[in-house]
């Protein structure tokens, strides 16, 4: 079994091929990392054209470095789901006109099994949970997962493939929304998104130095928020007479110092509340499913190592086990689409190629808005 996995949901054009063993044939991810600099964030249109600029070269570069040809696949699984809408066509577009020409399986994006191939780009970046699975043989649904990038912050117990309830998500901003505004109020370099600026800053500063207030103290439930820190954040920054406009490889030492003590104090808060959430959520998972023995953390903003150690520290004293994927496959990547899709293969949820007569006209229903399971009652009844 040799799957394909495409990846267009929001700013990185993305494809890798992947075994039905785990072995990762190859991987391919072309970056938007200019446009994001240029426009200060995600400009869908843009974004749109950069990946249907890239699209083509990416699967290319992927199947060859895989040293395979199209007729090798075995299927084709593309992310319908969450994300922007303009860009997951992109990818469903090229995924069909794969699927057409190769009369191979078709993976669409579906969490909740039906008919569809392959996973929502959620489902997906827990699935990289599935693909650890293999490297770490010992890695056995029930298990908690912690999703924490810069559009999503998910707690779920996922019960089995595709099967979650939700114990949390953001009510606002997600935490890499977090970083990647520090960043820019920092002055820091974006050129390779601001998470990993502030992570480098923040290990020169002070983290007790600025004082912010840890978010949602009084609500007793597993729900993120990041918008009042980043707000907080921002106070701190001006109070501090900090310009973004100057660049903090041009600033005195001292300058840099203040900044870098902004860094440490918003990454500890930040983490601080990860950490909180995640105590809570283990305590309402094990009540749920006794048996669980994980916390899985993926999304970008898991390759941060304090993020790690912290959290290393929660499990430890729940007498769980931390999993992390390696960096390269936090942050959006073909493997967890293609990886997806051998799982909902082997459980026979694919479809057949489209109509070979008119691809073109192959609809499907992309689902940009997405929720990861069934919300749990507690985080319902006990938000206050
Ligand atoms: P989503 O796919 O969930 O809609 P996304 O595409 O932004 O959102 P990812 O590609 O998984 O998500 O992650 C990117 C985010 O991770 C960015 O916000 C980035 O700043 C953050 N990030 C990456 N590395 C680090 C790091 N070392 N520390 C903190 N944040 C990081």
């Amino acid at each position: 079994l040799i799957v394909l996995g495409i990846e267009t949901s929001c700013d990185d054009t993305a494809a890798a091929v992947v075994r039905g063993n785990g072995e990762i044939l190859s991987q391919v991810v072309s970056s938007q990392a200019d446009l994001l600099v240029k426009y200060g964030g995600v400009a869908p249109k843009m974004a749109e054209e950069a990946h249907s600029q890239a699209i083509d070269l990416v699967v290319k570069e992927a199947l060859n470095k895989a040293n395979l040809t199209e007729r090798d696949l075995s299927a084709v699984a593309v992310t319908v789901g969450p994300g922007l809408s303009l860009c997951l066509r992109v990818g469903v577009a090229e995924s069909s006109e794969n699927c057409w020409s190769l009369q191979s399986a078709h993976c669409w994006c579906s969490p909740h099994g039906g008919s569809c191939f392959s996973s929502q780009h959620l489902d997906r970046k827990t699935q990289v949970n599935y693909y650890i699975l293999l490297i770490e043989r010992d890695l056995q649904f029930p298990f908690l997962a912690l999703l924490i990038s810069g559009g999503h912050n998910l707690l779920v117990l996922a019960h089995n493939l595709g099967h979650y309830t939700q114990l949390g998500t953001t009510i606002d901003d997600a935490i890499g929304e977090a970083f990647d505004k520090t960043a820019k109020w920092l002055g820091l370099d974006m050129r390779r998104s601001g998470g990993p600026a502030v992570e480098e800053l923040a290990l020169e500063g002070d983290a007790e130095s600025v004082k912010f207030s840890t978010p949602m103290q009084q609500h007793k439930d597993c729900n993120f928020s990041y918008a009042g820190l980043k707000t907080q954040v921002r106070l701190a920054i001006e109070s501090r007479n900090i310009d973004a406009k100057i660049p903090i490889s041009s600033t005195s030492s001292q300058e840099r110092n203040s900044r870098a003590n902004v860094a440490a104090s918003f990454q500890r808060v930040a983490v601080l509340h990860l950490e909180e959430r995640c105590e809570r959520a283990i305590g309402w998972a094990l009540k749920i499913e006794p048996s669980i023995k994980h916390l899985v953390v993926s999304g970008g903003v898991a390759s941060n190592k304090y993020v790690r150690t912290q959290l290393e520290q929660v499990v430890k004293k729940n007498s769980l086990q931390l999993v992390c994927p390696p960096p390269c496959l936090c942050t959006d990547n073909g493997v967890m689409v293609a990886w997806t899709g051998v799982e909902h293969f082997c459980v026979g949820r694919f479809d057949p190629p489209p109509p070979a007569n008119e691809p073109e006209d192959f609809v499907f229903d992309l689902r940009p808005r997405w929720p990861l399971g069934e919300e749990y009652a507690e985080g319902r009844s006990d938000a206050r």
